[in-house]
Protein backbone atom coordinates (compact mmCIF):
# COMPACT_ATOMS: atom_id res chain seq x y z
CA UNK A 1 0.00 0.00 0.00
CA UNK A 2 1.37 3.78 -1.04
CA UNK A 3 2.66 5.29 1.96
CA UNK A 4 0.57 7.92 1.55
CA UNK A 5 -3.35 6.06 1.49
CA UNK A 6 -1.90 4.60 4.81
CA UNK A 7 -1.25 7.98 6.29
CA UNK A 8 -4.31 9.16 5.21
CA UNK A 9 -6.45 6.29 6.91
CA UNK A 10 -4.44 6.17 10.54
CA UNK A 11 -2.54 9.95 10.32
CA UNK A 12 -0.25 10.73 13.11
CA UNK A 13 -2.32 13.05 15.79
CA UNK A 14 0.88 13.75 17.27
CA UNK A 15 1.57 17.40 18.17
CA UNK A 16 5.11 17.85 16.77
CA UNK A 17 6.63 20.56 18.34
CA UNK A 18 4.83 23.83 15.92
CA UNK A 19 6.86 26.02 13.96
CA UNK A 20 10.47 27.45 14.42
CA UNK A 21 9.51 30.73 16.11
CA UNK A 22 6.64 32.56 17.55
CA UNK A 23 4.88 35.21 14.52
CA UNK A 24 4.06 38.74 16.29
CA UNK A 25 0.69 39.82 16.17
CA UNK A 26 0.91 42.55 13.13
CA UNK A 27 1.15 45.80 15.63
CA UNK A 28 4.52 43.92 16.69
CA UNK A 29 6.08 44.04 13.49
CA UNK A 30 8.49 46.63 11.98
CA UNK A 31 6.58 49.05 9.79
CA UNK A 32 6.93 50.59 6.34
CA UNK A 33 9.65 51.27 5.11
CA UNK A 34 10.99 48.13 6.09
CA UNK A 35 14.58 48.47 5.91
CA UNK A 36 16.93 45.41 4.39
CA UNK A 37 19.89 43.48 5.09
CA UNK A 38 19.99 41.53 1.56
CA UNK A 39 22.49 38.82 2.02
CA UNK A 40 23.66 37.15 -1.37
CA UNK A 41 22.45 40.25 -3.11
CA UNK A 42 24.36 38.98 -6.36
CA UNK A 43 22.78 35.76 -6.67
CA UNK A 44 19.63 34.76 -8.18
CA UNK A 45 17.50 35.02 -4.68
CA UNK A 46 18.93 38.44 -4.53
CA UNK A 47 18.10 40.13 -7.85
CA UNK A 48 14.53 38.89 -7.80
CA UNK A 49 14.54 40.97 -3.91
CA UNK A 50 16.09 43.69 -5.37
CA UNK A 51 13.74 43.91 -7.96
CA UNK A 52 10.76 43.81 -5.24
CA UNK A 53 12.42 46.49 -3.75
CA UNK A 54 13.01 48.57 -6.93
CA UNK A 55 9.40 47.89 -7.29
CA UNK A 56 8.31 49.48 -3.88
CA UNK A 57 10.21 52.02 -3.40
CA UNK A 58 8.07 53.41 -0.56
CA UNK A 59 8.05 50.15 1.29
CA UNK A 60 11.71 48.83 1.85
CA UNK A 61 15.30 50.51 2.04
CA UNK A 62 18.49 48.46 1.30
CA UNK A 63 20.50 49.00 4.43
CA UNK A 64 23.07 46.60 3.55
CA UNK A 65 24.20 44.31 0.76
CA UNK A 66 26.30 41.87 0.39
CA UNK A 67 27.67 39.56 -2.10
CA UNK A 68 30.94 37.25 -2.33
CA UNK A 69 33.00 37.14 -5.87
CA UNK A 70 31.00 39.20 -8.54
CA UNK A 71 32.12 42.27 -7.83
CA UNK A 72 30.76 44.30 -11.12
CA UNK A 73 27.54 43.52 -10.30
CA UNK A 74 27.63 44.36 -6.36
CA UNK A 75 29.05 47.73 -7.45
CA UNK A 76 26.18 48.21 -9.86
CA UNK A 77 23.59 47.00 -7.29
CA UNK A 78 25.00 49.89 -4.81
CA UNK A 79 25.44 52.62 -6.61
CA UNK A 80 21.58 51.60 -7.49
CA UNK A 81 20.22 51.04 -4.11
CA UNK A 82 23.17 52.87 -2.03
CA UNK A 83 23.28 50.86 1.28
CA UNK A 84 25.23 52.30 3.58
CA UNK A 85 26.76 49.09 4.61
CA UNK A 86 28.32 46.46 1.90
CA UNK A 87 30.14 42.84 2.55
CA UNK A 88 32.14 40.71 0.25
CA UNK A 89 34.27 37.58 0.78
CA UNK A 90 38.17 39.15 1.19
CA UNK A 91 39.81 41.93 2.17
CA UNK A 92 40.97 42.30 -1.28
CA UNK A 93 38.00 42.26 -2.86
CA UNK A 94 37.10 44.67 -0.16
CA UNK A 95 39.38 47.58 -1.51
CA UNK A 96 38.75 46.56 -5.37
CA UNK A 97 34.99 47.38 -4.95
CA UNK A 98 35.73 50.59 -3.13
CA UNK A 99 37.07 51.91 -6.13
CA UNK A 100 34.24 50.80 -8.59
CA UNK A 101 31.66 52.74 -6.40
CA UNK A 102 30.53 56.18 -7.86
CA UNK A 103 32.17 59.49 -6.46
CA UNK A 104 30.69 60.54 -3.25
CA UNK A 105 29.16 57.63 -2.05
CA UNK A 106 31.44 56.00 0.70
CA UNK A 107 29.58 53.00 2.07
CA UNK A 108 31.36 50.95 5.10
CA UNK A 109 32.74 47.71 3.48
CA UNK A 110 33.51 44.64 5.08
CA UNK A 111 34.19 41.14 4.42
CA UNK A 112 34.20 37.50 5.02
CA UNK A 113 31.82 35.36 7.50
CA UNK A 114 32.41 37.69 10.46
CA UNK A 115 31.49 40.77 7.65
CA UNK A 116 28.50 39.19 7.02
CA UNK A 117 27.55 38.39 10.61
CA UNK A 118 27.95 41.95 11.68
CA UNK A 119 25.72 42.73 8.85
CA UNK A 120 23.14 40.42 9.82
CA UNK A 121 23.20 41.64 13.44
CA UNK A 122 23.25 45.22 12.40
CA UNK A 123 20.73 47.23 14.38
CA UNK A 124 20.16 49.78 11.32
CA UNK A 125 18.26 46.81 9.66
CA UNK A 126 14.94 44.98 10.47
CA UNK A 127 14.35 42.09 8.13
CA UNK A 128 17.61 40.34 6.94
CA UNK A 129 17.21 38.08 3.73
CA UNK A 130 19.32 35.61 3.93
CA UNK A 131 20.18 34.04 0.62
CA UNK A 132 23.87 33.30 0.55
CA UNK A 133 24.05 29.99 -1.45
CA UNK A 134 24.84 26.54 1.23
CA UNK A 135 26.81 26.24 4.37
CA UNK A 136 28.46 29.49 3.93
CA UNK A 137 25.38 31.18 5.06
CA UNK A 138 24.90 29.32 8.33
CA UNK A 139 27.02 31.98 10.64
CA UNK A 140 24.98 35.07 9.00
CA UNK A 141 21.45 33.72 9.63
CA UNK A 142 22.36 32.72 12.97
CA UNK A 143 23.61 36.12 13.82
CA UNK A 144 20.48 37.40 12.20
CA UNK A 145 18.46 35.10 14.47
CA UNK A 146 20.48 35.77 17.66
CA UNK A 147 20.22 39.48 17.41
CA UNK A 148 16.14 38.98 17.03
CA UNK A 149 15.40 39.90 13.30
CA UNK A 150 12.90 38.59 10.78
CA UNK A 151 14.54 37.05 8.62
CA UNK A 152 13.81 35.58 5.52
CA UNK A 153 14.92 32.91 4.65
CA UNK A 154 15.83 31.21 1.52
CA UNK A 155 19.10 29.67 2.81
CA UNK A 156 17.60 25.88 3.31
CA UNK A 157 21.20 24.87 4.24
CA UNK A 158 21.56 26.13 7.10
CA UNK A 159 18.03 25.23 8.82
CA UNK A 160 19.58 21.20 6.96
CA UNK A 161 22.59 21.85 9.36
CA UNK A 162 21.58 23.75 12.14
CA UNK A 163 17.52 23.97 12.75
CA UNK A 164 17.61 22.84 16.03
CA UNK A 165 19.90 25.96 17.26
CA UNK A 166 18.03 28.02 14.78
CA UNK A 167 14.57 27.37 17.03
CA UNK A 168 16.82 27.77 20.30
CA UNK A 169 18.03 30.88 19.17
CA UNK A 170 14.66 32.41 18.02
CA UNK A 171 13.17 31.82 21.41
CA UNK A 172 15.78 33.52 23.09
CA UNK A 173 15.55 36.52 21.02
CA UNK A 174 12.72 36.63 19.51
CA UNK A 175 13.42 36.00 15.93
CA UNK A 176 10.64 35.32 13.11
CA UNK A 177 11.58 32.90 10.32
CA UNK A 178 9.47 33.58 7.42
CA UNK A 179 10.44 30.79 4.45
CA UNK A 180 11.54 31.78 1.08
CA UNK A 181 11.64 28.50 -0.56
CA UNK A 182 8.33 28.13 -2.36
CA UNK A 183 7.09 25.10 -1.27
CA UNK A 184 7.55 26.29 2.41
CA UNK A 185 6.28 29.81 2.29
CA UNK A 186 3.38 27.69 0.08
CA UNK A 187 2.75 25.78 3.35
CA UNK A 188 3.24 28.43 5.64
CA UNK A 189 0.28 30.10 3.77
CA UNK A 190 -1.69 27.07 3.70
CA UNK A 191 -1.50 26.58 7.77
CA UNK A 192 -2.82 29.65 8.42
CA UNK A 193 0.10 32.25 8.27
CA UNK A 194 0.08 34.30 11.35
CA UNK A 195 -1.36 31.10 12.90
CA UNK A 196 0.20 28.57 12.17
CA UNK A 197 2.60 28.10 15.55
CA UNK A 198 0.11 25.20 16.93
CA UNK A 199 -0.22 23.39 13.34
CA UNK A 200 -3.59 22.09 14.67
CA UNK A 201 -4.87 18.83 12.78
CA UNK A 202 -2.38 18.63 10.20
CA UNK A 203 -1.74 15.24 9.03
CA UNK A 204 0.99 15.68 6.72
CA UNK A 205 3.32 18.68 4.06
CA UNK A 206 2.91 17.27 0.66
CA UNK A 207 6.18 19.01 -1.34
CA UNK A 208 5.56 19.42 -4.79
CA UNK A 209 8.92 18.60 -7.51
CA UNK A 210 9.12 20.11 -10.38
CA UNK A 211 11.38 16.68 -11.47
CA UNK A 212 13.83 18.69 -12.88
CA UNK A 213 15.26 18.51 -16.26
CA UNK A 214 15.51 14.63 -16.11
CA UNK A 215 12.46 14.20 -15.06
CA UNK A 216 11.34 11.87 -17.86
CA UNK A 217 14.54 10.67 -19.08
CA UNK A 218 15.87 7.07 -18.70
CA UNK A 219 18.19 5.70 -16.20
CA UNK A 220 20.68 4.95 -19.49
CA UNK A 221 20.56 8.85 -20.10
CA UNK A 222 21.18 9.87 -16.41
CA UNK A 223 24.54 8.35 -17.24
CA UNK A 224 25.48 10.55 -19.92
CA UNK A 225 24.03 13.98 -18.43
CA UNK A 226 26.05 17.43 -18.79
CA UNK A 227 26.76 20.12 -17.04
CA UNK A 228 24.96 22.40 -19.17
CA UNK A 229 22.15 19.78 -19.32
CA UNK A 230 21.64 19.76 -15.97
CA UNK A 231 21.55 23.75 -15.33
CA UNK A 232 18.82 24.02 -17.84
CA UNK A 233 15.65 23.69 -15.14
CA UNK A 234 12.45 23.32 -17.22
CA UNK A 235 10.32 26.33 -14.99
CA UNK A 236 12.86 27.98 -12.67
CA UNK A 237 15.82 30.00 -13.51
CA UNK A 238 18.03 29.68 -10.30
CA UNK A 239 21.80 29.76 -9.12
CA UNK A 240 23.79 27.07 -10.65
CA UNK A 241 23.88 24.61 -7.27
CA UNK A 242 20.61 24.56 -6.11
CA UNK A 243 19.77 24.41 -10.48
CA UNK A 244 21.82 20.81 -10.54
CA UNK A 245 20.43 20.15 -6.60
CA UNK A 246 16.73 20.22 -8.61
CA UNK A 247 18.27 17.61 -11.19
CA UNK A 248 19.28 14.63 -8.66
CA UNK A 249 16.13 15.48 -6.80
CA UNK A 250 18.59 16.50 -3.75
CA UNK A 251 16.86 20.11 -4.03
CA UNK A 252 13.62 18.33 -2.19
CA UNK A 253 15.61 15.79 -0.11
CA UNK A 254 16.51 19.38 1.77
CA UNK A 255 13.27 20.69 1.52
CA UNK A 256 12.05 17.41 3.43
CA UNK A 257 14.32 18.20 5.68
CA UNK A 258 14.01 22.07 5.83
CA UNK A 259 10.45 21.01 6.27
CA UNK A 260 10.98 19.10 9.26
CA UNK A 261 12.96 21.67 10.73
CA UNK A 262 10.79 24.78 10.08
CA UNK A 263 7.22 23.08 11.13
CA UNK A 264 8.38 20.82 13.84
CA UNK A 265 7.06 17.73 12.05
CA UNK A 266 8.79 14.05 11.89
CA UNK A 267 9.35 13.42 8.09
CA UNK A 268 6.96 10.59 7.91
CA UNK A 269 4.32 13.34 7.82
CA UNK A 270 6.39 15.20 5.09
CA UNK A 271 5.29 13.65 1.39
CA UNK A 272 7.13 14.43 -2.15
CA UNK A 273 4.99 14.34 -5.28
CA UNK A 274 6.25 15.18 -8.56
CA UNK A 275 4.17 18.10 -10.37
CA UNK A 276 5.84 19.24 -13.44
CA UNK A 277 4.00 22.32 -13.87
CA UNK A 278 5.18 24.40 -10.95
CA UNK A 279 2.11 26.05 -10.12
CA UNK A 280 0.91 23.75 -7.36
CA UNK A 281 3.25 24.79 -4.74
CA UNK A 282 2.63 22.49 -1.96
CA UNK A 283 -0.28 21.33 0.00
CA UNK A 284 -1.08 21.21 3.68
CA UNK A 285 -3.00 17.69 4.15
CA UNK A 286 -5.46 17.68 7.51
CA UNK A 287 -6.67 15.13 9.08
CA UNK A 288 -10.55 15.42 8.01
CA UNK A 289 -9.05 14.37 4.54
CA UNK A 290 -8.96 18.59 3.21
CA UNK A 291 -5.72 19.72 1.12
CA UNK A 292 -5.10 23.19 1.02
CA UNK A 293 -2.68 24.39 -1.66
CA UNK A 294 -0.94 27.53 -2.46
CA UNK A 295 -0.93 28.30 -6.69
CA UNK A 296 0.81 30.73 -8.20
CA UNK A 297 2.75 31.36 -10.87
CA UNK A 298 6.97 29.80 -10.98
CA UNK A 299 8.46 33.11 -9.81
CA UNK A 300 10.73 33.35 -6.51
CA UNK A 301 9.40 37.57 -6.39
CA UNK A 302 5.66 35.75 -5.26
CA UNK A 303 7.48 34.16 -2.14
CA UNK A 304 10.05 36.87 -1.20
CA UNK A 305 7.39 39.65 -1.55
CA UNK A 306 5.24 37.62 0.59
CA UNK A 307 8.00 37.42 3.45
CA UNK A 308 9.06 41.12 3.03
CA UNK A 309 5.37 42.45 2.92
CA UNK A 310 4.54 39.92 5.95
CA UNK A 311 1.77 39.40 7.37
CA UNK A 312 0.34 41.74 4.14
CA UNK A 313 0.88 41.47 0.73
CA UNK A 314 2.17 43.10 -1.88
CA UNK A 315 1.21 43.92 -5.49
CA UNK A 316 3.00 42.50 -7.83
CA UNK A 317 3.22 42.61 -11.44
CA UNK A 318 3.55 38.73 -12.43
CA UNK A 319 1.53 37.29 -15.55
CA UNK A 320 -1.24 35.65 -13.97
CA UNK A 321 -1.59 31.95 -14.07
CA UNK A 322 -4.16 30.77 -16.64
CA UNK A 323 -5.29 28.09 -15.52
CA UNK A 324 -7.35 27.34 -19.05
CA UNK A 325 -4.55 28.11 -21.00
CA UNK A 326 -3.12 25.35 -18.64
CA UNK A 327 -5.72 22.92 -18.54
CA UNK A 328 -4.68 20.25 -16.67
CA UNK A 329 -2.53 20.22 -13.37
CA UNK A 330 -0.82 16.34 -13.35
CA UNK A 331 0.87 14.85 -10.30
CA UNK A 332 3.19 11.69 -10.02
CA UNK A 333 5.20 9.70 -7.40
CA UNK A 334 9.08 10.57 -7.92
CA UNK A 335 11.06 8.38 -9.18
CA UNK A 336 13.31 7.16 -6.27
CA UNK A 337 15.37 4.32 -7.78
CA UNK A 338 16.51 6.89 -10.27
CA UNK A 339 17.24 9.73 -8.00
CA UNK A 340 18.27 8.15 -4.85
CA UNK A 341 19.40 12.05 -3.40
CA UNK A 342 15.61 11.89 -1.89
CA UNK A 343 16.01 8.51 -0.37
CA UNK A 344 19.39 9.55 0.96
CA UNK A 345 18.09 12.70 2.74
CA UNK A 346 15.47 11.00 4.43
CA UNK A 347 18.21 8.02 5.49
CA UNK A 348 20.18 11.16 6.80
CA UNK A 349 17.64 12.44 8.99
CA UNK A 350 17.37 8.47 10.64
CA UNK A 351 21.13 8.91 11.72
CA UNK A 352 21.10 11.61 14.41
CA UNK A 353 21.85 14.78 14.08
CA UNK A 354 24.98 14.50 12.01
CA UNK A 355 23.64 12.71 9.29
CA UNK A 356 22.10 15.92 7.63
CA UNK A 357 24.89 18.01 8.12
CA UNK A 358 27.28 14.96 6.23
CA UNK A 359 24.42 15.10 3.10
CA UNK A 360 24.69 18.36 3.17
CA UNK A 361 28.54 18.73 3.33
CA UNK A 362 28.73 15.40 0.68
CA UNK A 363 26.37 16.95 -1.54
CA UNK A 364 28.12 20.38 -1.79
CA UNK A 365 31.27 19.05 -2.68
CA UNK A 366 30.15 16.71 -5.23
CA UNK A 367 27.87 19.03 -7.07
CA UNK A 368 31.21 21.37 -7.13
CA UNK A 369 33.31 18.57 -8.71
CA UNK A 370 30.21 18.06 -11.18
CA UNK A 371 30.16 21.73 -12.28
CA UNK A 372 33.65 21.66 -12.47
CA UNK A 373 33.70 18.19 -14.77
CA UNK A 374 35.56 16.34 -12.39
CA UNK A 375 33.01 13.59 -11.74
CA UNK A 376 29.71 12.18 -13.78
CA UNK A 377 25.91 13.07 -12.61
CA UNK A 378 25.48 10.17 -10.35
CA UNK A 379 28.75 10.40 -9.06
CA UNK A 380 26.64 13.30 -6.58
CA UNK A 381 24.56 10.32 -5.22
CA UNK A 382 27.61 7.91 -5.00
CA UNK A 383 29.35 10.59 -3.00
CA UNK A 384 26.61 11.45 -0.60
CA UNK A 385 26.13 7.72 -0.05
CA UNK A 386 29.86 7.35 0.83
CA UNK A 387 29.53 9.84 3.29
CA UNK A 388 26.66 8.64 4.93
CA UNK A 389 28.26 5.39 5.23
CA UNK A 390 31.20 6.83 7.21
CA UNK A 391 31.42 6.02 11.20
CA UNK A 392 29.53 9.03 12.92
CA UNK A 393 32.31 10.31 15.05
CA UNK A 394 30.80 13.60 16.57
CA UNK A 395 27.71 14.72 17.60
CA UNK A 396 26.51 17.83 15.89
CA UNK A 397 24.93 19.37 18.89
CA UNK A 398 26.70 22.55 19.03
CA UNK A 399 27.86 24.88 16.45
CA UNK A 400 31.92 23.72 17.01
CA UNK A 401 30.46 19.81 15.99
CA UNK A 402 28.67 21.26 13.32
CA UNK A 403 31.87 22.90 11.57
CA UNK A 404 33.77 19.83 12.19
CA UNK A 405 31.40 17.20 10.67
CA UNK A 406 30.88 19.43 7.55
CA UNK A 407 35.02 20.49 7.22
CA UNK A 408 35.65 16.51 7.64
CA UNK A 409 32.80 15.53 5.11
CA UNK A 410 34.20 18.00 2.91
CA UNK A 411 37.60 15.90 3.25
CA UNK A 412 36.57 12.65 2.87
CA UNK A 413 34.35 13.45 -0.50
CA UNK A 414 37.41 15.46 -2.08
CA UNK A 415 39.51 12.24 -1.26
CA UNK A 416 37.31 9.78 -2.62
CA UNK A 417 36.52 11.80 -5.70
CA UNK A 418 40.22 12.62 -6.71
CA UNK A 419 40.76 8.53 -6.31
CA UNK A 420 37.93 7.94 -8.64
CA UNK A 421 37.27 11.12 -10.82
CA UNK A 422 36.91 10.01 -14.53
CA UNK A 423 36.63 13.12 -16.36
CA UNK A 424 39.14 15.25 -17.20
P1 LIG B 1 23.15 31.94 -6.47
O1 LIG B 1 24.31 31.05 -6.74
O2 LIG B 1 22.45 32.57 -7.62
O3 LIG B 1 23.62 33.13 -5.49
C1 LIG B 1 24.34 32.85 -4.33
C2 LIG B 1 24.70 34.12 -3.60
O4 LIG B 1 25.52 33.73 -2.49
C3 LIG B 1 25.51 35.12 -4.43
O5 LIG B 1 25.17 36.42 -4.07
C4 LIG B 1 26.94 34.83 -4.01
O6 LIG B 1 27.77 35.96 -4.14
C5 LIG B 1 26.76 34.47 -2.56
N1 LIG B 1 27.81 33.58 -2.05
C6 LIG B 1 28.33 32.47 -2.62
N2 LIG B 1 29.29 31.94 -1.84
C7 LIG B 1 29.38 32.74 -0.75
C8 LIG B 1 30.19 32.72 0.43
N3 LIG B 1 31.12 31.77 0.63
N4 LIG B 1 30.02 33.69 1.33
C9 LIG B 1 29.08 34.65 1.13
N5 LIG B 1 28.29 34.74 0.06
C10 LIG B 1 28.45 33.79 -0.88
O7 LIG B 1 22.14 31.11 -5.57
P2 LIG B 1 20.55 31.27 -5.47
O8 LIG B 1 19.91 30.44 -6.49
O9 LIG B 1 20.19 32.71 -5.36
O10 LIG B 1 20.26 30.54 -4.06
C11 LIG B 1 20.57 31.16 -2.82
C12 LIG B 1 19.94 30.36 -1.70
O11 LIG B 1 18.52 30.39 -1.86
C13 LIG B 1 20.33 28.88 -1.71
O12 LIG B 1 20.41 28.42 -0.40
C14 LIG B 1 19.16 28.20 -2.42
O13 LIG B 1 18.98 26.87 -2.02
C15 LIG B 1 18.01 29.06 -1.95
N6 LIG B 1 16.86 29.05 -2.86
C16 LIG B 1 17.00 29.52 -4.13
C17 LIG B 1 15.92 29.51 -4.99
C18 LIG B 1 16.03 30.07 -6.40
O14 LIG B 1 15.03 30.12 -7.10
N7 LIG B 1 17.19 30.51 -6.84
C19 LIG B 1 14.70 28.98 -4.56
C20 LIG B 1 14.59 28.50 -3.26
C21 LIG B 1 15.68 28.56 -2.41
MG1 LIG C 1 12.03 25.06 -3.32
Amino acid sequence: MPQTARQTRTPDTSPGQGYISALPPEGALPGFPRRLCLLGGTGSIGASALSVVENNPERFVVAALAGARNLALLAEQAARFRPARLGVLTAQGADALAGMLPAGYRPDIVHGPEGYASLAADADSDVVVSAIVGAAGLLPTLAAVQAGKIVALANKESLVLAGNLIRQACRDSGAVILPVDSEHNALFQALGGPGLPELPHVASLVLTASGGPFRDKSAAFLQTVTREQALHHPNWSMGPKISVDSATLMNKGLEVIEACRLFGLPPQRVEVVVHPQSIVHSLARYHDGSLLAHLGPPDMRLAIAYCLGYPGRIPLDLAPVDLVALGSLTFEAPRHDDFPCLSLARHSLTLGAWGPVALNAANEEAVDLFLADRIAFLDIPRLVEFALNAPAGVYADDLDAILEIDRATRHRVRERAGGSAHRG
